[in-house]
């Protein structure tokens, strides 16, 4: 059973084609990794997957439900697909728990103190159960995204997308970052990772996608791909960043 198939996905900005042609689908529990030069449409791909960018043409089916139909409840749709960014993007006048519970409680109508156990518990999971209380600009940047990551599971999202969750740490809270991305790929979660952590992509991944210039150049499992890559552009790629 596919949680997001792509079918023929276009997105353009104006006359710049970002998107040209994109079809892949992401099995439930698998875990894809999306890897390609800076500008090659990483981002754009995983955005058109919650529709925070509109989409040209062609389908994206997410769990059984076309997000391009206008008719769609968009915002539900959402709350399926959990979402963490490079950059956290967490509310700073609000407090860890605070952060991590408001979505559930507006959105979804939850109860708020079912919604804080569900919070601590979540904190727990990456560490940070001590940090409830704390503001954003309290913690570091690997805690930052930790509790970026507790607060999109809140919604207990059916899939989650990363796009580059670690490109914005010191290099010594990357790993902590991705050992909590271990856990949940562990544990069974749906994932696509935009990444540069190769290490991640190999280990971790079930897939993984090569994207540039807007295209899926090449996909397949961590061993192939960059073991015995098949296109030019591909190993020129690799060539750079192993
Ligand atoms: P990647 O994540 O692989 O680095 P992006 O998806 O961010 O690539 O960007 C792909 C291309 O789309 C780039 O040329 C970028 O400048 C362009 N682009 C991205 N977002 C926008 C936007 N909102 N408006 C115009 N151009 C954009
Ligand atoms: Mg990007």
């Amino acid at each position: 059973m596919s949680v997001i198939q792509v079918n023929n996905l276009k997105k353009s900005f104006g006359k710049l084609e970002v998107l040209k042609d994109i079809s892949t689908d992401v099995k439930e529990q698998e875990v894809v990794c999306v890897v390609g030069p800076s500008g090659s449409g990483k981002s754009t791909f995983l955005r058109c997957l919650n529709r925070l960018e509109e989409i040209t043409d062609g389908h994206v089916i997410v769990n059984g439900h076309d997000i391009t139909d206008p008719k769609i409840n968009i915002n539900k749709i959402r709350q399926e697909v959990g979402m963490v960014f490079q950059h956290f993007n967490l509310f700073p006048h609000k407090t860890v728990l605070q952060n991590i519970t408001l979505a559930p409680v507006k959105a979804k109508g939850i109860d708020k103190d079912a919604a804080k156990q569900t919070a601590l518990g979540l904190l727990r999971k990456v560490g940070l159960e001590e940090k409830a209380d704390s503001y954003p600009g309290e913690l570091s940047g690997g805690q930052k995204q930790r509790v970026a990551i507790a607060r999109a599971l809140a919604m207990e999202p059916k899939v989650m997308l990363f796009d580059e969750p670690t490109s914005a740490l010191d290099p010594e809270m990357i790993g902590e970052v991705l050992e909590v991305m271990k856990d949940l790929a562990r544990e069974g979660m749906t994932m696509v990772v935009v990444t540069h952590e190769m290490g991640f992509a190999r280990e971790v991944g079930d897939r993984v996608i090569f994207m540039d210039g807007g295209y899926i150049v090449e996909e397949d499992v961590p061993g192939e791909l960059f073991g015995n890559p098949k296109h030019e552009r591909t190993k020129a790629f690799l060539g750079k960043v192993l």
